[in-house]
């Protein structure tokens, strides 16, 4: 019998930036090196409190009011685990046997019943102008595409999910006066229209390129790829 194919939205995501790389990533746990993010994570845990305070209270956070939106932040007995990075909210589908899951940063309830998905993400730009990010960057494409995986998890687990759903930005002021130990933050939402109809098709065909034997090609565009290959080929002649 077929065993399930347990992978998380970030798994699919390499998938479509490059096949190669998420099969040797998720096959062979052959990974690149990444840096922890300490920062970004910082700002992550302080803005989750904050939410939790308003939370308990189950009053909107001040600056929902301030932006229009008219929500609080929901209360589950789940959200400790749809946040936890090795639990995550999960969908298990016998027909094609996969366990596909992912860990969002927060959930808020708008009043008819609706569930809007949020990540939070910190930056630090002169200008902060998420369009003109999202038009020449293909990472923010990805962002989108993560609240759409969420989206698309919840409603597999009964929910009802609002179509939009929102990036709260924290942009850091690097041109203050003084430091003074204090890092400024600018926050942003950024509202998003998203879709979930690709999101099941997508699963399937990473879960399909993890069962096969297959190695795909390298992207020609990649750049890391690009360094390792020049680096051995150098190694090669000296
Ligand atoms: S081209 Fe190479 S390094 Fe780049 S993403 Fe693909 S496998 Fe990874």
């Amino acid at each position: 019998m077929e065993d399930f194919v347990k992978l998380s939205r970030s798994t699919v995501e390499k998938f479509l930036n490059c096949q190669r790389c998420c099969v040797l990533d998720k096959k062979y746990q052959i990974k690149p090196p990444s840096l922890p993010f300490t920062l970004n994570i910082a700002v992550d845990n302080l803005c989750k409190n904050e939410f939790d305070y308003y939370r308990n209270k189950q009053e909107p956070h001040p600056l929902f009011i301030k932006n229009g939106i008219d929500a609080v932040p929901f209360k589950h007995k789940n959200l400790k685990d749809w946040r936890n990075n090795f639990i995550g909210i999960r969908y298990k589908c016998s027909k094609y046997k996969y366990d596909f899951g992912g860990a969002v940063d927060d959930v808020w309830q708008k009043k008819n019943g609706e569930l809007i998905v949020v990540d939070v993400k910190s930056t630090s730009k002169n200008n902060f102008d998420w369009h003109e990010t999202f038009e020449k960057f293909d990472y923010a494409k990805g962002y989108k595409r993560q609240l759409e995986m969420y989206q698309w998890l919840f409603r597999k687990n009964g929910f009802k999910v609002a179509d939009e759903a929102y990036l709260l930005y924290f942009n850091g002021l690097k041109n203050e006066k003084f430091f003074n130990n204090q890092l400024k933050f600018e926050p942003y939402f950024v509202k998003l229209e998203c879709s979930t109809s690709w999101v099941e098709t997508k699963i399937l065909e990473t879960v399909n390129i993890l069962r096969s034997n297959q190695l795909p090609m390298a992207s020609l565009k990649c750049d890391y790829c690009n360094y390792l290959k020049k680096r051995w080929q150098l190694s090669k002649i000296k």
